[in-house]
């Protein structure tokens, strides 16, 4: 180990692991410090539930990896990465037994949506075509010039709106409607909230333009290839190292953290002659969490019987029904309370994966929203939701693990109270996270920065916070000629 390090890193999250990346292939030495035993934050996976059936126990689902310009650039399919794709990206089921179905091709998706086709195609057609260039202008901080203007000028005319607002003035239908919904609750928001129809087009057009696929062999291997490709730049990489004090850390000419903004103060506020100044400090002690899951995790005999065959064929299930039993859901939810019919989002990766569980068998992984840190048992309320739709479902349970907003920050103290999504992406917080700042990865203390979920583009597995991050770092180091 070097005795001085360019920079370190704290944290193996997505954004963790694209830092030190992006770090390396600067030519820069770097070492990451992970708390846990296991690297990747929320991309770990594990036997759960039973031998030979693999759990993903945080995230699950990859639109947003596969678009990211960070792992395009970092090629980590040449570090083992494998991607699998269902054959139906996702299935909504209604009630009157059948489903509407997100097919890579928007032309089969919008026949679906009977009268809805035009609008829907319409809707969604002009980001699909230009996918890339979307992402590179909205996967980052809102303070960069943007290279593409018109495209975002005509993105933000539909996504400032609320999810509920686009979808009832733009489709007459139901189908439409709840498709539009159902992507748009991973706002983790109430859908009448402004800007949460961003979600809803970012999520339906990239199941178009790249779909909806699942790691082959776990999200876990997302992290393995990124450390591999870490490695083989030079990067180390040390597990079960919490940190709580920057003083832990050896010397280095920058420190870099995949943590929330309330341990950054406690870690780095006082150091270097307490830098961060009152109104840094401020604008991170008002930082909003978002609101908690309750996620189920099954080990099954069979598929899910649902009922609509679209729903056995696709990676990811919306359970929740029409438009408005789910902004109802999230307006629970949103208001503090634990909704009686959750909107449930279900990935089933040993569909399209069939590493996830031993022959003839299947994983399923559910997770619900509930308010932060709440401790009700939404176990019921959700197993109700799926039977809706696959009634016959509990008889295929072979083995059920239940993690609450309390197991979910104990397993990582990135989702403090159950928040998965590093702080809520209400309101300004969308943008300007977690400060009101010219580059947000940046602190008043010029060796220290910040990379999480709780900066700019928020939650998801992309990367991104932690490639701009490492940008601003090379800058940093170099002004300083370091
Ligand atoms: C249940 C669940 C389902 C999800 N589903 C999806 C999905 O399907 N698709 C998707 O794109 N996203 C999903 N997400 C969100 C996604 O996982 C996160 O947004 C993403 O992992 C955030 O990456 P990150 O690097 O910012 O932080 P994290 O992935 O949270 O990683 C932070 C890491 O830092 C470590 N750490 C924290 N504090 C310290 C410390 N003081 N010292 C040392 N180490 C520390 C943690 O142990 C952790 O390993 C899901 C998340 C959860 C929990």
């Amino acid at each position: 180990m070097s005795p001085t390090l360019d920079a370190v890193v704290v944290g193996s999250g997505p954004n963790g692991l694209a830092a030190a990346i992006t770090l390396a292939r600067a030519g820069r030495s770097v070492r990451v410090y992970e708390a846990k035993a296991t690297i990747g934050g929320g991309l770990r996976s594990a036997e759960l539930t039973l031998p030979g059936f693999r759990h993903d126990l945080c995230s699950a689902v990859h639109p947003l990896a596969r678009s990211s310009p960070f792992f395009r650039w970092a090629g980590l399919e040449d570090y083992g990465l494998e991607w699998c794709e269902p054959d139906v990206q996702l299935a909504h089921p209604l009630d009157d037994g059948t489903a509407v179905a997100l097919w890579r091709d928007i032309a089969a998706t919008a026949d679906g949506l009977g009268a809805d086709a035009r609008a829907y195609t319409r809707l969604m057609g002009p980001f699909v075509d230009a996918w890339p260039a979307l992402m590179q202008a909205t996967l980052g901080p809102v303070t960069r010039v943007p290279r593409h203007p018109l495209l975002l000028a005509r993105f933000g005319a539909v996504a400032l709106r609320s999810a509920e607002g686009v979808a009832r003035r733009t489709f007459a239908g139901e189908r439409a409607r709840a498709l539009f919904a159902g992507h748009a609750t991973h706002a983790a928001l109430p859908l009448d909230r402004l800007f949460t129809a961003s979600f809803g087009i970012i999520l339906g057009a990239a199941g178009h333009a790249v779909g909806w696929p699942v790691a082959r062999g776990g999200s876990q291997q997302i992290a393995d290839a990124m450390v591999r490709c870490l490695t083989a730049l030079g990067g180390e990489v040390v597990t079960s190292s919490p940190i709580d004090d920057i003083d832990q850390l050896p010397h280095a000419g920058a420190y870099v953290f995949d943590v929330t903004p309330d341990q950054l103060l406690k870690i780095a506020g006082d150091r270097f002659g307490g830098r961060f100044g009152a109104h840094y400090r401020r604008q991170l002690g008002g930082f909003r969490r978002g609101s908690a899951v309750f996620k189920l995790d099954y080990a099954l005999s069979e598929p899910v019987p649902w009922t609509a065959p679209e729903c056995r064929r696709a990676g990811t299930v919306h359970v929740g029904g029409t438009l408005s039993e789910i902004a109802r859901a999230e307006h629970d939810v949103g208001a503090g309370r634990v909704p009686d019919r959750p909107f449930v989002i279900a990935a089933q990766q040993s569909v399209a994966d069939d590493t996830r569980a031993p022959a003839g068998r299947h994983t399923l992984w559910a997770y619900g929203h509930v308010p932060f840190g709440c401790e009700v048992d939404l176990t019921d309320a959700i197993e109700r939701q799926i039977e809706r739709f696959a009634p016959g479902f509990k008889d295929v349970v072979l083995a059920r693990v239940t993690t609450p907003p309390a197991g979910i920050a104990a397993r990582n103290r990135n989702n403090v109270g159950g928040d998965i999504g590093g702080g809520s992406h209400d309101g300004l917080q969308l943008f300007f996270r977690p400060a009101v700042r010219w580059n947000p990865y940046t602190t008043p203390d010029p060796r220290i920065f910040l990379c999480s979920a709780s900066t700019p583009p928020g939650a998801g597995v992309h990367g991104m916070g932690g490639y701009w991050a490492a940008r601003a770092v090379l800058r940093g180091l170099r002004a300083r000629g370091a």
